[in-house]
């Protein structure tokens, strides 16, 4: 079957999960039978999609007919034959038991017809042994969303051991039609990649604590503000529950061993039903303030251990073709939100140092949780990192994080590739920009720039504010902050050849002072524009203060800064700051058909138009004099031959920038 052959979603269960996907799916043009067991709990499902849907629609997302229309796509459904007798494809989101999913699938391979491929959303469980209940192993894959479905952009794709290729690129396929990005887990392998990272990471932390060796808050501090993830262990356990966590280490110790020996902290949480956030009290209490971290209290040891820990972890998955690092790095990005990749984060620290820490602790405590994995002990042999040890052979991606730069023609362009953050912009994310432009400008083929942000929520939300407050705000800093980004932006605005700034969604704060920087800028009908800094009580810092009013005047800039009001995209085309506003779904044609014409024009007249332009800003003569010798110098080059030449014979000229 082919994606476009998939109309009819079946979705089994309508409860966290189910009506979450239900609604993606929905979204995505999808007819969607949502089913549960009885009535009442097929309808909550539903009013909790319409509530959803009507948020989406509120914040301007999606538009009131989309929302509309989306509803009416799901019908919730009791009996199971009228679910899936004319599904394409069926997700199965019952609860995490082997023996009612079994139950399930028993039942629905007797209603579904034969091309159906079934997809079950299970978080741990054996995706081959759940396969083979039914007749179709082949057709028959994994496809984990996270919670919740609409706003998480990860789908874990998961291959068990009879599911067949295309039924992966299938399901693959259609997780982007749902807007999402699709990792595929090459095993069936407990934890897939995901928890496979987080929960042994947080079962380290219950370990160091149960050992004395550290305390809640200590773990909390260091992984939070010391490796800059975006909750502490146990922060993270009180938040997902400690017994999910519990369920899914359970399950890694039977089928991978004792290194995952539930810590008995956890699992005395769970006799106790203190499971977190969820009963009011687990590793913090909910019901007197809930989890305070200290910033203070980050320890390098114990940094050292969990990065260790870690790291062995992916050595696991990679050393058994689970993932490769760049896999892991982006699931682990998109569905942990972690601001770098686990195989980074170890390449960074230095994986000889890790394998010593593990070799240390396994010798002093004789712990099997510490034992190296095989695959990480002969990285180290060879002096390799996880990132050196080939990927997917795409350079581009392997050489910067946080953005993607990709060649269409005599187009670069650049993407800020952050979508967990709503491609907010990192200190690392400076640094990568900068690096891109500078490498662009310098490359001949290369005679426009088009910048974008992935997904379909922001170009971006501005700046992201906690990788910048790890610096912990010192003013010095700020100020060196501050400089930086106003460096790297004007790259942009003084580099030689024309940039295009395709904006699709927010386009926010230190977003907007980067667009600002562009010499064009398209928007869609759904952007929004905001200088917000005066709301917190802080300023424009990249720019915003000086280059905006160049564009739509002073009198609007400042009314911009001011008010801190979000504008639509229509209003800022009025104000100049657009060129152009499109329909939502033409934004990226549009841009990059605006970026290849301008890479058509002129290369050394763009070039003198631009620096005599950006030179004239704030002092005309100077603009001017550089103006005159420009179009002096222009008379000498071929490219006016061929213009003149083109014109007069009325064809497209093709210059050479000569
Ligand atoms: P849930 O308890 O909220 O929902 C399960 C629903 O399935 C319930 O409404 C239940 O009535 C229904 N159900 C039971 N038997 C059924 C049947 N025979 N046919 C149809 N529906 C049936 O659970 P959930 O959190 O939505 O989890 C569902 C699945 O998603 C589990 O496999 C879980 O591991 C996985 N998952 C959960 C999360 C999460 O964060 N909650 C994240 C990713 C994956």
């Amino acid at each position: 079957m082919d994606v476009d052959d998939v109309e009819t979603v079946a979705v089994l269960g309508a409860g966290n999960m189910g009506h979450g996907i239900a609604e993606v799916a929905a979204l995505a043009g999808y007819e969607v039978n949502m089913r549960d067991i009885n009535e009442e709990f097929v309808r909550k499902g539903y009013d909790q999609i319409e509530w959803s849907l009507g948020k989406l629609a509120e914040k301007d997302q999606i538009s009131e007919s989309d929302a509309d229309a989306a509803l009416e796509r799901v019908s919730p459904v009791v009996p199971v034959e009228d679910a899936v007798a004319d599904a394409d494809l069926v997700i199965e989101a019952v609860p995490e038991k082997m023996d009612v999913k079994k139950d399930v699938y028993a039942e629905v391979e007797e209603h579904a017809p034969d091309r159906a491929v079934f997809a079950s959303n299970t978080s741990s469980l054996s995706i081959t042994e759940l396969s083979e209940v039914t007749d179709r192993e082949e057709r028959f894959c994994g496809m984990h969303f996270f919670n919740p479905p609409v706003r998480m952009q990860l789908v874990e794709v998961i291959a068990g051991a009879h599911t067949a290729e295309e039924t992966l690129d299938l399901v693959e396929s259609v997780a982007e039609r749902m807007g999402k990005t699709p990792v595929r887990v090459r095993k069936d392998s407990p934890g897939f990649i995901v928890n496979r990272v987080l929960v042994p990471l947080m079962n380290e932390a219950a370990w160091l604590v149960h050992e004395g060796e550290a305390t809640v808050e200590g773990i909390d501090s260091t992984t939070k503000y010391g490796m800059g993830l975006p909750m502490g262990s146990f922060e993270l356990a009180d938040q997902v529950g400690i017994d999910v966590g519990v369920h899914v280490l359970e399950y890694m110790h039977d089928v991978l061993g004792d290194a995952y020996e539930p810590c008995p902290l956890l699992t005395e949480k769970v006799e106790n039903e203190t499971l977190g956030k969820k009963t009011g009290e687990g590793f913090y209490d909910y019901e007197n303030g809930g989890a305070e971290v200290p910033s203070d209290a980050v320890s390098e040891s114990v940094q050292r251990t969990l990065l260790a820990v870690m790291a062995n972890e992916v050595a696991g998955l990679i050393g058994d073709d689970v993932a490769d690092a760049d896999d892991i790095d982006q699931a682990v990005k998109l569905g942990a939100g972690f601001p770098d990749g686990p195989a980074r984060m170890a390449d960074d620290e230095g994986l000889d140092a890790l394998l010593s820490t593990l070799d240390e602790r396994h010798d002093e405590t004789g712990a099997e949780r510490y034992e190296a994995v095989p695959y990480l002990r002969d990285l180290v042999e060879e002096g390799r990192g996880f990132r050196d040890a080939g990927g997917d052979g795409d350079d581009d991606a392997l050489d910067f994080e946080t953005i993607r730069v990709e060649r269409e023609g005599r187009v670069g362009h650049v993407v800020l590739d952050r979508p967990h953050r709503m491609n907010t912009i990192s200190g690392e994310l400076l640094d990568e920009l900068g690096t891109a432009i500078d490498e662009l400008d310098a490359d001949e083929e290369v005679r426009a720039v088009l910048v974008t942000g992935e997904g379909e929520r922001a170009f971006s939300a501005g700046a992201d504010v906690q990788s910048l407050a790890a610096g912990g705000g010192d003013p010095l800093e700020v100020v060196e902050l501050s400089r930086k980004g106003q460096a790297t932006f004007g790259k942009f605005e003084a580099c030689d050849v024309p940039v295009v700034a395709g904006v699709d969604g927010y386009c926010l704060g230190g977003g907007m002072e980067f667009a600002t920087c562009a010499d064009l800028r398209v928007a869609s009908e759904r952007s929004e524009f905001a200088q917000p800094e005066h709301n917190i009580g802080i300023m424009p810092g990249w720019g915003g203060t000086q280059r905006l009013r160049h564009i739509v005047g002073e009198g609007r800039a400042k009314e911009i800064i001011f008010t801190a009001e979000r504008y639509d995209a229509e209003t800022m085309e009025r104000y100049g700051f657009v060129n152009e506003v499109v329909p939502n779904e033409d934004l990226e044609e549009r841009a990059m058909e605006l970026a290849a014409d301008l890479a058509a024009g002129p290369p050394v007249a763009q070039r003198y138009t631009k620096r005599a332009m950006l030179a004239g800003r704030d002092d005309t003569d100077a603009g001017l004099e550089i103006e005159a010798q420009a179009f002096g110098q222009l008379m000498s080059t071929d490219d006016v031959m061929e213009g003149v030449m083109a014109f007069m014979s009325d064809e497209e000229p093709e210059f050479e920038g000569k």
